[in-house]
């Protein structure tokens, strides 16, 4: 199969489940799995932070760093499109008694200056006390400006608020700004990275940040059900793909402007973007469905909207982006 839905449907490598199989383990909720330990520390490391914490999923790990950073009460600035507003089930309003304060995310992903300075509420009973500012590194594949990060950052403390950045894929920001992660986590104070996007792991999700806050994270892991026991067999995952598959993303990259040039070459498909391991397209809306299936029909799955979103990783060659192409414009060419 080739599968152009997501990053995340990559199946983990023989020597990945080499890796898991070898792992250490003991009992992570008595902080006894030393793979674990190591995950974290190794992350922590990389990222520029004083410790880590090994989370399950990324929307656990996105939640429970909302919570160590806002009480009951508080508020969240958030983008309109960002996971953790829009993706993550209302979590952070529904578990955590945060209250969002979304904004409209501009067609770079950020989140204008002017648009957070007035959204951050004065102290005053009337308002939920404005705590946080959340970003997204990628965001719909693009690489937020670090001059942008830095000034919304600055903006951000000069008016007390932490910040967070939901770097579920920052190691492809990394890789396509050609800096080290922890340049791109250096101005925040949290950040959620993905291991089980196009890192390749089957599980699993690091947040970093201050010692003082991965405490407070840990406790809500634990609240929210995500303390694990034998984890080091996923932590062995990931620390595999620490190694060996975050270089490896700027094939991805590649790929995925291969891709967006492929399709930019059929009149009936629109470009829209291509930014780090994304495209998107635009099709013609009456195709979508016919279009999908016959694609499925060829062993090629895709999830054909109006606006398609088409996403490279480790699972996909070269090959299989040109088989995919040329099977559009076979497509095009006998519905023409
Ligand atoms: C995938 C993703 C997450 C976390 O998702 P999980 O499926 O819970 O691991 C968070 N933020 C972004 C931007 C993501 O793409």
């Amino acid at each position: 199969m080739i599968d152009l839905r997501s990053d995340t449907v990559t199946r983990p490598s023989r020597a990945m489940l080499a890796a898991m199989l070898d792992a250490e383990t003991g009992d992570d909720v008595w902080g006894d799995d030393p793979t674990v330990l190591r995950l974290q520390s190794t992350v922590a490391e990389r990222a520029g932070k004083e410790a880590g914490l090994f989370f399950p999923s990324g929307t656990q790990s996105n939640l429970a760093a909302l919570m160590a950073h806002c009480a009951r009460g508080d508020e969240y600035i958030v983008g309109q499109l960002a996971h953790t507003y829009k993706y993550e089930g209302g979590g952070a309003a529904v578990l955590g008694s945060i209250q969002p304060q979304p904004l409209e995310n501009a067609p770079d992903g950020t989140l204008p200056l002017a648009k957070i300075a007035a959204a951050i509420k004065p102290i005053d009973n009337h308002f939920a006390r404005t705590r946080l500012l959340a970003l997204e590194n990628t965001i719909g594949g693009k690489v937020l400006p670090a001059g942008y990060v830095d000034e919304a950052v600055q903006l951000a403390r000069s008016r007390g608020l932490a910040t967070h950045l939901d770097g579920a894929r920052v190691c492809n920001a990394a890789v396509a700004s050609e800096k080290p992660i922890a340049a791109l986590c250096a101005p925040f104070d949290s950040i959620s990275i993905c291991f089980s996007k196009g890192l390749g792991a089957p599980v699993g999700s690091v947040l970093v940040g201050s010692q003082a806050l991965i405490e407070s994270a840990h406790r809500w892991r634990k609240v929210l059900g995500g303390g694990m026991r034998q984890s080091g067999v996923l932590a062995a995952a990931c620390l595999y793909a620490l190694d060996h598959n975050v270089e490896r993303l700027a094939e991805d990259h590649a790929n995925a402007a291969h891709l967006a040039n492929g399709l930019a070459q059929i009149e009936q498909v629109k470009v829209e973007s291509q930014a780090t391991n994304m495209v998107f397209a635009q099709f013609p809306q009456a195709h979508c469905a016919p279009l999908e299936a016959s694609l499925k029909e060829r062993g090629i799955l895709t999830q054909m909207l109006y606006a398609s979103r088409f996403v490279t990783h480790l699972d996909l060659t070269r090959a299989d982006i040109d088989t995919f192409v040329s099977a559009v414009k076979q497509y095009f060419a006998q519905h023409a």
